[in-house]
């Protein structure tokens, strides 16, 4: 039997681990839930996924319009056996009791606190802690990204210090609020709350981090300077990236020298919404000098998360305990991947 799954929270991550969820073999969309009945209420009945309100009291309001819904959030929680809550950041917590209540698992996105959860999640550096789990939360586009270079360099060489700075989107592609125009952000309060976040995860890596926010839509960039306790050359530490997982290489002499190339290239790749869930780092922008590596990645926000909440699924449902193994499924099914 196939494990049942509900999205509470049908926007730009819960959309598109709706459609993950429907590539696997072992877990399926049982429905997604909707606060307005918008285009994207309509999408998902196209995409075959029942839907359900936020709260009882909005049915009428979806039926008016002509959306059929098959109840509201508690109809939906009595039917699956975990919740992904991609409800905008902050607004989980007031959902974690009626999870309880209805004695029904949960993962929470990366905009919520790692106290909420208990575990925070990356299926490459710590898939086992979220075994059998009632809650994990995913962590953030940024921290994923951070945790999936991160970590293997640190089993390989060991880090001394790693510094960053986090050139983040301003706002998302479909988001017609988001930022100014004309300028960048700096983040004033520092060292900024990435650092603390890598350390949910590697709670033992010594990390600071800054961020600038930027007039672009399209991805987060990150500028990254590690001490590195073994030494090692430029091809050392790309022999280590290369052997896992969703890690993946572009290069400015291949002509992609920018993230405007890199989601040209998802949709080239005919890759599903030209999503780019790998984490992209410049071949040709890794260098070591002495004992400090500098490099560059690129993270596509919208969509590095979503293979993560398909292992968080398998660790927490017990459906498969070797990470490396759920890995490669997931992957294999979203055609990502080396
Ligand atoms: P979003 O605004 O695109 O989608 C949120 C969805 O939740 C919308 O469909 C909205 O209608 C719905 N919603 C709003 N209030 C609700 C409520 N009270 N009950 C149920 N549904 C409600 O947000 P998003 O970007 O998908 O972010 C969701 C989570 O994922 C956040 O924690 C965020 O920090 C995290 N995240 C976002 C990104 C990103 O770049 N977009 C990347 C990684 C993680």
């Amino acid at each position: 039997m196939k494990v049942r799954v509900g999205i509470n929270g049908y926007g730009t991550i819960g959309k598109r681990v709706a459609c993950a969820v429907k590539a696997q073999d072992d877990m399926e969309i049982v429905g997604v839930t909707k606060t307005r009945p918008s285009y994207e209420a309509r999408l998902a009945g196209m995409e075959g996924f029942p839907l359900y309100t936020a709260t009882p009291d909005q049915v009428a309001t979806f039926e008016k319009e002509g959306i059929k819904v098959a109840g509201s959030i508690e109809d939906l929680l009595s039917k699956v056996d975990i919740i992904v809550d991609a409800t905008p950041g902050g607004v989980a917590e007031k959902y974690k009791a009626l999870y309880e209540k209805a004695g029904v698992k949960a993962i929470f996105q990366g905009g919520e606190d790692h106290g909420l959860a208990g575990v925070s999640f990356n299926a490459f550096a710590n898939y086992n802690e979220a075994w059998g789990t009632q809650f994990a939360r995913v962590v953030s586009c940024n921290t994923t990204g951070l945790v999936r270079t991160l970590y293997p360099l640190d089993k390989v060489f060991g880090l001394d210090k790693v510094s960053a700075t986090i050139v983040r989107r301003g706002a998302d592609p479909s988001d017609i609020k988001g930022s100014a125009l004309n300028s960048l952000e700096p983040s004033l309060k520092l060292p900024t709350h990435h650092g603390p976040d890598v350390q949910t995860i590697m709670p033992w890596l010594n990390i600071t981090t800054m961020a600038v926010k930027a007039p672009t839509t399209l991805m987060h960039a990150h500028c990254i300077i590690a001490d590195l306790r073994k030494k090692a050359k430029d091809q050392d530490v790309l022999a280590v990236w290369d052997n896992v997982p969703r890690v993946k290489f572009v290069s400015g002499k291949d002509g992609i020298k920018s993230t405007a190339q890199i989601m040209e290239l998802g949709r080239d790749l005919k890759r599903d919404r030209g999503d780019f869930m790998e984490i992209v780092v410049w071949q040709d922008g890794v260098k070591v000098v002495g004992n400090t590596l500098y490099y560059y990645q690129g993270v596509h926000q919208e969509s590095d998360v979503v293979p993560e909440n398909i292992d968080c699924i398998r660790s927490m449902m017990k459906l498969e305990p070797d990470g490396m193994k759920s890995i490669k499924k997931t992957d294999k099914s979203l055609g990502i991947g080396k």
